[in-house]
Parts: C-alpha cells; structure tokens; sequence
C-alpha cells in the first residue's frame, strides 16, 4: 500500500477537502481537512501517521499549516511532517511528548480495526506517536485570516481540555472537531469533563451553523448538528 491507497479525498465544499483513512474502523478514524486560503491553506488535523500525509496533500497545497484541534492518537500521527503547527495550549504539553498512554492509543488502537492491514505484518501495540510541538499557541476568539476566508478559533473544552473548533462565519460552517459529531459522544475519557462539555456544546449550539465538518462521522446540516447538542444536553 502506498499514500495513495492509503487515504481517499474528496472535496465538500468550495476550498474544503476531507480526508480519511479508509482502511480505519469507520467508528474510529479521523476526518482530515484541507481548507484552502488565498495566502495559506490549514489542514486540521492528520490521522494515524501511518502513511506520508504531507506527500498526499502536496498536488493540492505545496506546504499547509496544520492545527491541531487536540492531541488524540487518532488525530495526531502526521503532525510532525509540518513545519507550521497550531493548537491550544491546554494540549501542549501531549503535542510535544506523546506518547501510546495519554493519547490513548493504548486503549483505543487495534489491529483487528484495519482492514486491509496498512503493511504485512502491521501491529497496532507497534505504533507510536512522535513529538511535535506547537509552533505556535492559539487563543479562543482568534481569527486565523487566510486571504479570502477568515476562521475564527472557538476553545471547546469538555472532550478534551485544549479543544478547539474553527468557525468560518461568512460560510457559516463549523469545523466541529471532536467537540460535536454523530456518533457517541466520549465524555469519559480522563482528560475529559462533562459539566465543561455541556457549557462548549450550549456555546456552539448559539452559532447559526449551516454546515458542521467534524472529525468523526458524517458532515452535518445544522439541523442535525442542534440535535446532536440537543440529544447530549437533555
Ligand atoms: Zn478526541
Ligand atoms: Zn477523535
């Protein structure tokens, strides 16, 4: 298998692609987006790291930022292959020295998960995420300007405690990270807690979201993405 077998991309809307690692559990893989930008483009998020993400995206952006929405096995893998990473500081410390434990990879990670296999003779007990530091920390209500669309960083703690979503006001879509998505919702892992989840999801629910890119599961109309704040909330 190469990269290319490796993740499918198909783009969901005007200068936004979603990337998945297919051969993933549906339950558990990450959705990946590239947003393009007229002076950057982001890509949030970078699945398992098992394949070269950096070399997939580059016929479609030479050299994206990549934000870190938490630092979740899941999420993380290729984070290193950029050179520009943004997240909250609240998930510094876990983006610099993760490991297989406090990113549950430990947990969560199985090889019977994969079909096919990655590689022959592929382990999940084998992975291991690598260091990646921040470059830089991200604060709520900061607008990341990408020349001709503008993402404002919403901190949404609850699931994690350094969360973030992106919020593309003029587009009215919600990069709803693994804040809000179809699906059970994880309010019990460690770093998680729930009454600082039900205050981020009463926050979002206030946005007039028309679309929700999460990281898990389908893409959500804005109906459908109140009703999964709704159905948590109650
Ligand atoms: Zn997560
Ligand atoms: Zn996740």
């Amino acid at each position: 298998m190469t990269f290319n077998d490796w993740f499918s991309c198909e783009q969901v809307a005007q200068g936004v692609f979603h990337i998945e690692e297919t051969a993933y559990n549906a339950d558990y893989r990450c959705n990946i987006f590239l947003v393009k930008g007229r002076d950057f483009d982001v890509v949030i998020d970078s699945g398992l790291g098992l394949f070269s993400l950096r070399d997939f995206l580059a016929p479609l952006s030479e050299n994206p930022i990549l934000i870190a929405s938490h630092s979740h096995y899941d999420h993380l893998g290729s984070n290193w292959e950029f050179s520009q990473r943004w997240a909250h500081a609240d998930e510094a410390d876990i983006l610099a020295h993760p490991t297989r434990e406090n990113t549950f990879g430990d947990r969560f990670l199985e090889t019977a998960d994969f079909t096919p296999l990655p590689f022959s003779h592929f382990e999940a007990g084998d992975w291991q995420p690598k260091p990646a530091p921040a470059t830089r920390l991200l604060c709520d209500g900061e607008i990341l300007d990408l020349g001709d669309r503008q993402l404002e960083v919403v901190h949404a703690p609850g699931h994690s405690p350094g969360l973030i979503c992106l919020w593309d006001e003029r587009n009215r879509a919600l990069f709803s990270t693994d804040a809000v998505y179809d699906g059970e919702i994880f309010d019990f892992l460690p770093c998680s807690d729930i009454p600082t989840y039900l205050e981020t999801m009463k926050r979002l629910r206030a946005l007039p979201v028309e679309v929700a890119f999460p990281c898990h599961n389908k893409i959500l109309d804005g109906d459908r993405f109140r009703a999964v704040i709704d159905n948590y909330s109650v």
